[in-house]
């Protein structure tokens, strides 16, 4: 009910992952140029504001893309998956989709995407059959955080759901813990399958799948349907192989969440994906000053989600999605390949559980192969930011965990240290200490860092490129522009005062995540733009 505010709109996903869109009017709205668009219209000019307008009403849920294929194979309608999951470590039962409606698969069209898709979703859209009695709605302030967080994320190069619009609703009343109003963030991902789906077939009843114009999938064949849509999507052959590939993508996932300080706080099953994409923005947050024992979430009060407990967590959720399919897998093994349809009728509990053990123990080595990608990736990322090359093997234990050590003891901010670090000159080393530690500084930080700095001096001896060089490549590795708590507090503030007055924030605050490694220092919008921001939130702090 009620009119639909365009809010923002992502220019970076529309490009990725739309390129033939063209939504130019809508951009007029939101203060920004137009998008530069590579399709040539023949047909003639839209009435002022028609594209906008229609744009809003089907990103704001209020209209349902036709669909007017007579083939049944290719017939929609929007739908949504049901999933189960552990929550906090406990099984929760059946838990959602009761607020995410996807409404169109479009092909994904760039190189070295063949067969592959982006799947359009809309979070806060209202009751699905799921719902169970909750209202299926988003408020304004969780919308801007997955809005703003997913594109924010994309940009540094982490594996993400991508954000495309944010509408608001504002008169539709949600009642949290006061009122508040409705919005809908509209995400786009390849799928956004979870491990919590593939827990929801874990027995002979369990239902998955509900509308997208098809028949209800049940039970163990709902499991075997689902396995092989999602080994299609990953490009493997066996079930096992399909475990392990999400393993190692949600530790590669994960690694880059540590390396850039990310903190997802609720990695629930239900909230880990199948891609290993970071899905599911609720109370996450980036690092300031670091702490690996952070806990983001004020609701995980054994800190269950913190920050260095991360990969133990998503070792969890892989663990339960091999508890959930070793049936299958176990069934695999025993045929001796893939299963065929109807795999389990009849099959009693006592050869489940056969399969399952069978199913356990040919997956055994799959957390060991993931903790090994997590434990690469990890250290090859934190190479970057400090500007090494070269893959030396003491690198860990010498030069990185001293140097993370040295920020948690000095209680320092683990982005501003990173970048500070890129302007180091082995010749004149003492330079850079004056940026990395205030004045007011204790003379044993300052010594323990010049310690620190000489091994790493010693450390670039053996890196080929000069220092300039070095500066750069680290430029590019560590963000001038973090999305930090305060940034998204202040524009929630501000929207939740005027939701149609924050747009142009909204969009500044989208450009610079979405470019956080514009140059240091440079006098350009970006660093306008951040500034301005500063200063408004200045008088406040
Ligand atoms: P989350 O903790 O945000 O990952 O939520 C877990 C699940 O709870 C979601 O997938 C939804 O199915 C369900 N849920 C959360 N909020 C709502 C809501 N307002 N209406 C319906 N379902 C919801
Ligand atoms: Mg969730
Ligand atoms: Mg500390």
């Amino acid at each position: 009910e009620g009119p639909l505010q365009l809010l923002a709109l992502s220019k970076a996903c529309l490009r990725d992952c739309f390129p033939s869109l063209d939504v130019g009017d809508a951009f007029e709205l939101l203060g920004t140029p137009k998008l530069a668009s590579n399709t040539t219209t023949q047909q003639d000019e839209p009435a002022p504001h028609a594209v906008r307008d229609e744009l809003t009403s089907v990103l704001g849920g209020r209209n349902v893309l036709a669909n007017n294929s007579d083939d049944p194979e290719k017939a929609y309608a929007p739908w949504s998956l049901r999933y189960c999951g552990h929550q906090f470590g406990n099984w929760a039962g059946q838990l959602g989709d009761g607020r995410a409606i996807s409404i169109l698969e479009t092909p994904n069209t760039s190189p070295n995407a063949e067969g592959q898709v982006w799947e359009l979703q809309l979070k806060g859209a209202g009751r699905t059959p799921f719902s169970r009695t909750a209202d299926g709605l988003a408020v304004l302030r969780s919308s801007i955080r997955e809005f703003l967080g997913a594109e924010a994320m994309h940009a540094l190069g982490i594996p993400t759901s991508r954000s495309l619009s944010l509408v608001g609703l504002p008169e539709v009343p949600v009642e949290r813990e006061r009122m508040e109003t409705a919005a809908i963030c509209s995400r786009v991902a390849p799928s956004f399958l979870r491990i919590g789906n593939f827990e929801a077939c874990n027995g002979p009843n369990q239902v998955f799948l509900f509308g997208g114009g098809g028949k209800l999938e049940k039970g163990w064949e709902g499991m075997r349907r689902l396995t092989e849509w999602t080994k299609r999507l990953l490009g493997v052959q066996s079930t096992h192989d399909m475990v392990r590939e999400v393993a190692k993508r949600n530790m590669r996932m994960g690694a880059a969440w540590q390396a850039y300080g990310f903190m997802h706080g609720v990695m629930n099953t239900d909230n880990i994906s199948v891609l290993g994409l970071t899905i599911d923005y609720g109370p996450y947050a980036f690092m300031d000053i670091y702490d690996p024992h952070h806990i983001c979430n004020h609701t995980d009060q054994e800190g269950r989600y913190a920050y260095r407990l991360q990969p133990t967590m998503l070792v969890f959720a892989v663990r339960a999605l091999k508890e959930a399919i070793a049936p299958l897998v176990g069934a695999e093994v025993e045929s001796g390949g893939a299963v065929k349809e109807g795999w389990a009728d009849g099959a009693d509990e006592e050869t489940i559980e056969a399969w399952k053990e069978e199913g356990m123990d040919a997956m055994k080595h799959v957390e060991a192969e993931g903790m090994k990608v997590f434990e690469e990736e990890h250290w090859s990322l934190l190479r970057k930011r400090l500007g090494l090359k070269e893959q030396v093997s003491s690198d860990p234990d010498r030069i990185i965990r001293p140097y993370l050590d040295l920020m948690d003891t000095h209680s320092m901010d683990f982005h501003s240290t990173f970048r500070a670090l890129g302007d180091f000159k082995p010749s004149s080393p003492d330079a850079v200490l004056d940026r990395l530690l205030d004045s007011s500084c204790s003379f044993q930080a300052r010594q323990t860092w010049q310690e620190w700095l000489k091994i790493y001096s010693e450390r670039l001896g053996q890196e080929k490129g000069t220092d300039a060089e070095r500066k750069e490549y680290m430029r590019l590795a560590n963000p001038r522009f973090v999305l930090r708590q305060w940034v998204l507090e202040e524009v929630i503030k501000r929207a939740q005062e005027d939701a149609e007055g924050s747009r142009p924030l909204l969009m500044k605050v989208l450009d610079m995540a979405s470019r956080p490694f514009e140059p240091w220092g440079a006098e350009d919008e970006l660093e306008t733009a951040d500034e301005e921001l500063d200063e408004e939130t200045r008088e406040e702090r």
